[in-house]
């Protein structure tokens, strides 16, 4: 067992520590779809508490809201690939995917001056065409453990009741920046977190175990073959 640094000292620390997830219990916040309206506010939290997250950027928002995008990034957030305007992969063809992967890693590139290494497919959909393609990009597929259901609720104790029934160590949640009540209830959240002892940190951290490589997925879907 690793002894965690006392809570007033770690609050102090701007620096990214590096967070063994098989040591300690960890959990990795994932926002969809943004950078949201609200993604500012969300960042000014994160920043607060000294809390990483992932956000799987659309790459649409990510040109309409680039400096949201240098934030993440300068900020030691994780920055992961949605694809362009949110299609379902599953009925797209090659090309198409393959452009909307591209368009949306060259905004990231544009705003924040690096590119993400994960994909999430729009709807968390995949199949063995999306799965190629992920592989000729570089990059894994990450899906989540469990939603905070927060698109569909919009009200913050619904939220938070909801994450925290699903919270379990390296669990990866998903969330969305553009939800109001999702980024109003963060602050709650995080500390009932960090109570229950957890370190908020990336998806990266979290699956750093599962040595996962290009065009797997994770965690693998009921059905899933390859
Ligand atoms: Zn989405």
């Amino acid at each position: 067992m690793t002894l965690a640094p006392a809570p007033a000292f770690a609050a102090q620390t701007t620096k990214k520590e590096p967070v063994d997830c098989e040591q300690v219990k960890c959990i990795a916040l994932t926002f969809d779809d943004g950078p949201g309206q609200y993604a500012g506010t969300l960042l000014d939290t994160l920043k607060k508490n000294g809390a990483k997250a992932t956000f799987f950027l659309e790459g649409q928002y990510v040109k309409s809201r680039p400096a949201f995008v240098k934030r993440m990034a300068a900020e030691g957030h994780e920055l992961g690939n949605h694809s362009y305007s949110h299609p379902d992969f599953t009925k797209s063809d090659a090309g198409k995917i393959k452009s909307e992967i591209q368009k949306t890693q060259d905004a990231v590139k544009k705003a924040a001056g690096v590119e993400p290494k994960l994909l999430r497919p729009p709807y968390g959909l995949a199949d063995v065409q999306v799965s190629d393609i992920a592989s000729e990009f570089g990059m894994p597929m990450i899906l989540w453990t469990a939603g905070s259901e927060d698109w569909s609720s919009k009200n913050v104790q619904a939220i938070q009741k909801q994450t925290l029934a699903v919270a379990k160590p390296n669990g990866i949640i998903l969330m969305h920046d553009w939800v109001k009540q999702t980024v109003d209830g963060m602050p709650a959240l995080i500390k009932t977190l960090k109570n229950k002892g957890y370190h908020l940190v990336t998806v990266s951290d979290v699956v750093k175990s599962e040595e996962l490589e290009a065009g797997d997925i994770f965690p693998v879907p009921a059905g899933w073959e390859n």
